[in-house]
Parts: structure tokens; sequence; C-alpha cells
């Protein structure tokens, strides 16, 4: 097997003493362990800030002087080694769940596929919920020992950074990458070459240079096309995510299904089972039956072997979400390949051909995945029931309900979102092993041991940290970005950290409906600006650049937002992202999400805020669906949706500011004891945190993943029963 040179490009100026802060720097690690976090931020907090948080960048840019007074700082030192014993001892542990649960199966790999990765907003390599869906996934993975090797691109172009004008419009500012700023670990072969692979495009190869990223003990494989061996078009395939022109995208994702396998196998990997986040990488399939042909299967046994061992997971509860491409397109992008599979244009072409919605016959990317995958899922309870009935067609034999996609819900990584202070205070409440047993419903029963004011102290404090962390971009804006005064206001300089406060963050596309709370906007104000009760309401979130429609919605709540009669207490922040993400879910009191029903395949926003102690109030969709007792948080509306739009946006709106005036705002405001507790509050914080923390967690979720789709996968790949390997 080849050898291969990994070079971190990336020297510091480090004291001997704690020159293994570059070794925390190149592994993703440190960004769930909070402990680890505040090491690095404490350094130099303002430099820090300006980093992006960025560890690499940051190890370059702190004086040197500081580092020397650090080495003379013995309570740095001892938190720096007690940081590193924990880094080390969990890069070398053998002792996971899954080794564990799985001691046989310790070299069935798992290959997995995404478009994108949200691991950390020093790392643009996100546009937003599936993204942060993959990339706690990896973090999961890397906690629970399961042997998994991930692929997907690095771009050039990291999701766009938004600006709002003064009118409401999105702009979209490019951001460039830097891969000399970023953890990557770049790979060499013996003769000192870059790594690289190719795919065949009409005409031409197409070469993709591999790099590597740390993610605790998982290996994220990116692929990058800006290379010398490309032409300048084909240089230009990986820049952004989500681009809309149809060659480009084809010709994208057969470099992540196609080239992500030939980068596993360049690299030595041999996954036993492959999973496809989404249908973009789905041309793994062919690829996979096209390796086994060329070792002598027939084309059935191929197709045979590559269905028991592959894994889809869908994520879109509608047609015209669905990624799709024009037949021509696919016969100048696969001429060359059905013949290598041993078949005809037609009998290429029928197993992903149907008809769309917006064309007479298209190959559907999710439909080859359907076909070529045997473990097949939706993301929510309610998502597996669209599923079932969207894709009925396929299995035209087969009653609705027995269709076979199943479902596991997505949950989010403890370890991500979950405040450091109130980390602290689980290790001293539910005991410091808490963190290995995030799933355990049991262990979620000692929330009652802690003390209502300790809680309530804390969520003060992380509310106050969004308030200043508010006005603080506010004051840069106003000092360097030119903005117009009201734009200041909007930004939240005047919001008030002991006022009941809403989160509304999120794509802004208009299934999402972030106009609904402007429905009856006479009544909205009467709310916010109750001057014993006032509310206020936080609103973020981008919409794709090509969304018009999303783009106007985004005008229509700045357009409120700046209206002076809301008295500054309503607010839009721009340029979302995972680090506003995590202000939010940890500082607001009440989490708001207003999705038409079933579009919402299942949101995880809402379950970061479940963890944090903020309560959710929402649409009974997606995960909430399954998530409401009537006790941990509130519902908006039923569980129906009316044919006609308008008749239930407005049944929708009334019952938001039904629930928000009779019961949201009273429980927050009233009742407040001697100390200066909300009890009634605090007590539906106690029971939304012990209810959902657990059934919501990545811990569950992988564990699930596991269990039913990987194990089964693994045993039909390798042959073996279960009494064998038992
Ligand atoms: C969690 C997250 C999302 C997804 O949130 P939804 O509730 O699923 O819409 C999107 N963007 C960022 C930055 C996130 O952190």
């Amino acid at each position: 097997m080849d050898k291969f040179i990994r070079e971190v490009p990336n020297s510091f100026n480090l004291p001997y003493r704690i020159k293994k802060l570059a070794d925390l720097a190149h592994n993703l690690w440190w960004t769930w362990n909070p402990e680890a976090v505040r090491m690095f931020k404490e350094i130099d907090p303002l430099t820090w800030d300006r980093c992006n948080h960025n560890p690499v960048v940051f190890l370059r840019s702190v004086e040197t002087s500081t580092f020397e007074d650090l080495i003379k700082d013995r309570y740095f030192l001892d938190r720096y080694d007690r940081i590193l014993r924990e880094f080390t001892t969990y890069m070398k542990s053998g002792n996971t769940w899954f080794a564990n649960t799985y001691p046989n199966l310790a070299n069935a790999e798992i290959g997995y596929f995404s478009f994108e990765y949200g691991l950390h907003e020093s790392l643009m390599v996100y546009a937003g919920g599936l993204g942060v869906l993959s990339g706690d996934h990896l973090k999961e993975a890397s906690n629970l020992g399961l042997p998994l090797v991930a692929v997907g691109f690095l771009y050039t172009y990291g999701y766009f950074s938004q600006k709002i004008t003064e009118d409401g419009w999105q702009e979209a500012r490019n951001v460039t990458l830097s891969f000399d700023d970023l953890p990557l670990v770049a790979l060499y072969d013996e003769d000192h070459k870059p790594v690289t692979i190719s795919i065949d495009l009409p005409g031409r190869k197409l070469f993709a240079r591999l790099y590597e990223l740390n993610v605790g003990r998982v290996t994220l494989v990116l692929l990058q096309t800006n290379i010398p061996e490309n032409n300048a078009n084909d240089r230009q395939l990986t820049d952004r995510l989500y681009i809309s022109d149809p060659e480009l995208r084809v010709s994208q994702e057969m470099l992540l299904g196609i080239g992500g396998c030939r980068a596993l196998e360049r690299l030595g990997h041999k996954p036993a089972i492959y999973h496809m986040n989404e249908g973009h990488s789905a041309f793994l399939t062919l690829e996979r039956v096209r390796q086994f042909m060329a070792e002598g299967k027939t084309r059935e046994e191929a197709t045979k072997l590559v269905q028991e061992s592959s894994i889809f997971t869908t994520h879109t509860p509608v047609p015209a979400g669905n990624d799709e491409f024009p037949i021509w397109l696919i016969d100048k992008y696969f001429t060359h390949y059905w013949s290598e599979l041993g078949m005809t244009r037609d009998e290429f072409m029928n197993i992903a051909k149907v008809k769309s919605s917006w064309s007479d016959e298209v190959f559907s990317m999710p439909v080859l995945a359907l076909r070529l995958a045997n473990y097949r899922n939706g993301v929510s309870k309610i998502h597996g029931e669209v599923s079932r009935k969207m894709w009925q067609y396929l299995w035209p034999d087969v009653p609705v309900e027995d269709v076979p996609i199943s479902y596991i819900t997505n949950g989010v990584h403890t370890g991500t979102w979950l405040a450091r202070r109130i980390a602290l205070l689980y290790n001293r409440y539910l005991g410091n092993d808490w963190r290995e047993r995030i799933d355990d419903p049991a262990l979620w029963e000692g929330i009652d041991s802690i003390p209502d004011g300790e809680l309530w102290r804390i969520r003060v404090h992380l509310k106050r940290k969004l308030v200043n962390y508010m006005v603080a971009r506010a004051r840069y804006e106003w000092l360097h970005a030119g903005v117009h005064p009201v734009q200041t206001v909007a930004s939240g300089v005047l919001l008030d950290p002991y006022a009941l406060t809403i989160g509304f963050a999120r794509r802004f596309a208009t299934y999402k409906r972030a106009n609904l709370l402007f429905q009856d906007y006479e009544r909205l104000l009467r709310i916010v600006t109750n001057e014993k009760r006032p509310v206020q309401i936080v609103f973020a979130g981008k919409a794709h650049p090509a969304d018009e429609p999303g783009k106007l919605l985004i005008q229509e709540v700045y357009r409120k937002v700046k209206d002076a009669r809301n008295g500054g207490r309503l607010v839009f922040l721009d340029d979302y992202d995972m680090d506003m993400a995590r202000y939010l879910v940890q500082g607001v009191d009440v989490w708001l999400n207003t999705p038409r029903r079933p579009r919402e395949a299942s949101g995880t926003s809402g379950e970061k805020a479940a963890l944090n102690g903020t309560l959710n109030f929402s649409v009974l969709d997606g995960w909430w669906a399954e998530g409401y007792n009537g006790q941990n948080g509130w519902a908006i509306g039923g569980t129906t949706q009316n044919e006609n739009q308008d008749v239930q946006d407005a049944e929708d709106a009334k019952s938001l500011y039904d629930t928000l005036e009779n019961e949201i705002v009273p429980l927050y405001y009233s009742k407040r004891s001697a100390d200066g507790l909300p009890g009634d509050w605090i007590e539906r914080m106690k029971e939304s945190i012990r209810t959902l923390s657990p059934r919501f967690s990545m811990t569950r979720m992988v564990k699930e993943y596991m269990t039913e789709l990987y194990h089964p996968a693994m045993l039909s790949a390798l042959g073996e029963t279960e009494e064998k390997a038992g």
C-alpha cells in the first residue's frame, strides 16, 4: 500500500512548554470541549474574537510576549496540562461504546458522504441545517468510537457572508477560504507530489487534490479542484456550495460520488458500508457497481452487493426540492460510463428516470439512491410518513405504510451546543460521567436536584452575554461599516437583558413563514411594547442567493424591525452562522419556529435550544411533533394543515398571539417568588431539559443509525450472521 506524507503546513512560534497547543489547533476536538475553547480564548480574548475563533490564525497572531508570560503562569500551565491530558487520552482510548458493543466489527469501516459539513464557524464549508447535522454526526461518531471516514469538499469560497442594506435587501459577499489558515492536513505521495484522484468528464479528466481534517478520532477527506492539472473551468468546480448551473452541478456530484469513492480507495480505506447523507452523492452507488464488476462480479451480483451495503438518508419533504438532472445532461456526462456497467443507454437511464414536476423526464438523484440502497430513512416520524407517500410510486405493489423507508429523528451534538456554564452545573449535579450517559433518560431525572436559583442565574448570565454580543457587533458596524443609525438600532443596541426574549433564526425560505408574526402587526406591537411586560424578538438568517422570495421575506421582516413604533424590541442580526446560533439558542428565553406543515423535515435548532433550557414554541412539525408533551414548551396551532394556505396562516397566527399573550408572557413575568425567581417558568424549563435532552441528542441518533442501519448493513456486507459475530 502507498505511504503518504501528512503535512500540517502551519508552524507556530510557540515556547516548548506549550508547543502542543499546535496539536490542539489541528484537531477539531477542541470545538466541542468548552474548557479547551476557553483556554484559547483566555490567552488573548480580543485576538480570539478577531480571528473568528480560528486557532490556526490565532496562534500565529498572538504576541510572543503573551506566550512568554503564559509559561510563567502556573494556573495556565495546570489548565494546559489537564486539557492536553484529556485530549491525548481521548485520542488513544479504545474503550468506546462501539468497541464494547461490536467487538467483532472494528474493521468494518463506514464511508459517510455529504455535500457540506458544519463543524465550526471558522470553517465555512457549510450552508445550514444539513451541514450542521453532518458535522454533529462526525463529532458523535468520534465520541462513540465508530470506524467512520467522511468525504466532502474543500470549497474555495465559503458560504457567503450576509449584509443587509438600509432597505432590508440581502447582499451576499464572497468569503475566500485561505487554506493556510485552516487546520488542514495536506497529503503527499512518496515523491512529495500532492495526492490526487481523477474522474472522467466529457473529453477530459478532472483531477482533485485530497486533504484531511481531523475531527477527534474521525477523518474527513476533502476534495479540491483548483489545481494546475485542471482547465480554468474545472478549477472552479469546488468554488461554491449549491451552485444552480446544472452542468457544474452534475460535475460536482460526480466528483463527490465517484471521485469520493476513489479518494477513499486511494488513501487505503475500504469501507464495508456507505452512507449517503442526502442524494448529492448518489453516483457513488454506480461507481461501486463498476468496481465490483471490475473484480469479476456480474452486474446482478454487483448491484445486490451495493444495495445491501448502502444507506440513504433523505431530508427533502417536497418533490420540487429534489435533486434532478435533465436527461440530455446525463447523456452528455455518462455515455462512457454505462458501457463499463455493461448497460445500454436505456437500461442506464431507467435506473433513475422519472417524470418530474418541471420537465418531462429527469434523472433523479434520490431515486438513484432509493433504488441502490436497501437502507433508507427520513429524519423524523412525520418526515418518514411523508417520504413513504412521496416515493410510494417506486414500490407500486406495496401499501404506503410498507414502503421501505424508515425514520431516525435528527439530534444535536451536546458538547457543541451546550453552554459551558450549564455543562459545569451538570458536572456538579448529574455526576461527572454524565457525558457518557447523554441518551439515558434516567440520567436526566437528576435535573430536579439543581437548585432553581443556580439554574436561573446562569440563564440570566447567558442572556446578558447575548445582549453584550449584539451590542459589540452593532458598535463595530457603526464604527467600521458605514451603516445608517437605524440599522444600529435594528441590530439590537436597545435590547434589555431582563425582558422576555424570543429567538427566530433559520434559513429564510418562504415555507418557514418568518412573517407569520406580522399577520396582525398592531397586535404584535401591543405585545412587544407593553411597558410592564415587554417582549423582544431577535431574527437572523440567510436566504439562498438565488431565492428571490426568500430575500423579499427578509426585507419584509427588516422593514418591520426598523419601525420606530416597536421601540427597538424587534431585532435583525445579519450573517447568521454557528457562532451566532450558539449565542442565540443559549441566550434567548423562547425559541420560535413557524413552518408550514409538513415542510420541516426535522429542524435541529430547537433541539439545541432545549438542551440549554430555552423553551420551544413551535408548529407541531418535524422533531417538535415528537418532542412536545404539553408541559415542556408550547405548540402553535394543531396537527393538520388546511389546503388553503391563507386560512391556515391566519389560524396559526391567531394561535401564536393567543398563546404568547395568555400563557407565555404571564408565566415569565408573574408569580415571582421573594428571591425574584419565576418558579413556574423554571419548572417548565426543567421539564424541557429532562424530556428533550436525551431523546434529541446526537448520541441517541448515531446509536440508532448504528443499530438500525449500519449494523445490519455491515453484517450483510461482511457476509456474517449475527450468531457468528456474537
Ligand atoms: C442548527 C443550525 C441550522 C439548522 O437549524 P434548523 O432549525 O434546522 O433550521 C442552520 N444554520 C445554523 C448556523 C445552525 O447552527
